[in-house]
């Protein structure tokens, strides 16, 4: 295959930016031009409910050095919006109609936060994260003192809720579901995000969805009002798939259908990071998560395809979190609902390794508080490896590995 003379890349994000950097490190010399519609370098995202909210950062941590960009001649387009995509030119079009042309098209566009379709959901006092700016002003409304209602108890709404109290703010956490984050991770490791959370004197609202937004806080679907200085709606992400459907390219999972080595169903078009629902080998079924390490993964991986290589994307999903002096690491795709939950360790100190297993082979594990099997992990989960509750509980993880 020629080699490509121009490569686009759609989205100045993590998994962009990673893309364009793999790109020169496999010795690619032609054009790499990245377009975004914000105004900064490329930057990773989870600071921004982390150390930027929590204050010990000012400003989020880069992707590539600053003059990565002109060092590699990596043409980096800032503060332009691709409106269109036109496949058989082979052309993205930018909000002011001026057309760019490419050989190879990187899609990685990221995502959006949802907004509830309830009466006043669009307030402009409701704060959302996904940007700098948007972690910066409300970082700046965490003050001492403040009454904080956050909509949602997932992993954003429950970091903001951890950064809320070390403000000093008081802060109650709504969700219809019974539990915090039980959708990933069941009930029982629900309880221990429940409990984490009320020990920091954090008030639940759970099993009770919201009716409505007012300009002094919220409606319960119970009838109930509660008031707010700050109101953050933490109810997920939308991936940004507008620009592909509208090109035509086919669609799965909600996001963008990408094969086995991350191409979509339109030549030398590629897409990445959380539009992309892949058709992971190792599962054998369509898999799309909005990870930090998916991101920059396939954002590595796609240069290899891009420049002509046919090896499927392997990795198993890898995230994060920190909350209080809470750590953990999660690694693998479970069902929480479904699969047999192992715990190892002490649950109520907040020190243990819960994993999680079907038809006796290992799905997932997530390391909380313990940093010493992470190598070991990794390898179980990429193995789903054949082990029994007692070996897990029991036998040092090194040797099962
Ligand atoms: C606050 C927060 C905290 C997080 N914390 C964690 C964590 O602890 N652990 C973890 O594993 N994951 C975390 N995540 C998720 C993780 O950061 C994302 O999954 C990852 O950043 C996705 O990367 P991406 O490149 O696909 O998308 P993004 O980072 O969203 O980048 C997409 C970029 O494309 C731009 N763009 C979109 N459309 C266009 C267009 N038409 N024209 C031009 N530019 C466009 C967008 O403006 C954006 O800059 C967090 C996410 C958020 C928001």
């Amino acid at each position: 295959m020629a080699e490509p003379q121009r490569i686009v890349i759609i989205g100045s994000g993590l998994a962009g930016a990673a893309a364009a950097g793999a790109l020169r490190e496999r010795g690619y010399t032609g054009d790499v031009v990245v377009f975004g519609r914000e105004a900064h370098q490329p930057y990773e995202l989870p600071a921004l409910s982390k150390e930027l909210l929590l204050g010990d950062i000012d400003e989020p941590h880069r992707v590539h050095e600053p003059d990565f960009y002109e060092t590699q001649r990596v043409e980096l387009r800032l503060k332009i919006e691709i409106t269109r995509i036109d496949v058989g030119e082979r052309v993205v079009v930018d909000s002011t109609g001026a057309a760019h042309s490419y050989d190879r098209l990187i899609l990685a566009t990221g995502s959006t936060p949802r907004r509830l379709p309830v009466p006043g959901g669009e307030l402009p006092r409701l704060r959302t994260l996904r940007t700098v700016e948007d972690s910066l002003a409300l970082r700046a409304e965490l003050t001492d003192g403040a009454s904080v209602l956050v909509v949602g108890a997932g992993w954003i709404g429950c970091e903001v809720a951890a950064a809320a109290r070390r403000h000093g703010a008081s802060v109650t956490v709504v969700d219809p579901i019974d539990l915090p984050l039980r959708r990933v991770l069941g009930p029982r490791m629900g309880e221990v995000f429940r409990d984490l959370h009320a020990s920091h004197d954090v008030t639940w609202r759970l099993g009770v969805g919201v009716d409505g937004f007012t300009e002094s806080g919220v409606r319960l679907a119970d009838g109930t009002e509660l008031t707010g200085d700050v109101v953050v709606v933490a109810v997920g992400a939308a991936p940004n798939t507008g620009l592909a459907q509208d090109a035509g390219l086919a669609m799965a999972e909600g996001g963008v259908a990408v094969d086995a080595a991350l191409r979509t169903s339109a030549p030398d078009v590629f897409a990445v990071g959380d539009i992309a629902a892949h058709q992971h080998p190792r599962y054998g079924q369509r898999v799309r998560v909005e990870h930090w390490a998916n991101a920059k993964d396939q954002g590595a991986h796609v240069a290899g395809t891009v420049l002509g290589l046919n090896e499927p994307y392997q990795t198993a999903p890898y995230f994060y979190t920190d909350q209080y002096d809470l750590g953990m690491e999660y690694r693998g795709l479970a069902d929480a609902e479904r699969d047999e939950l192992v715990v190892r360790g002490d649950v109520a100190a907040r020190e243990f390794t819960a994993f999680w297993l079907r038809d006796g082979r290992l799905r997932a594990a997530m390391n909380v508080n313990q940093w010493d099997d992470g190598t070991a992990l990794q390898a179980l989960v990429d193995a789903q490896a054949a082990v029994s509750p007692d070996q897990l509980r029991n036998l040092d993880l090194a040797n099962l590995a």
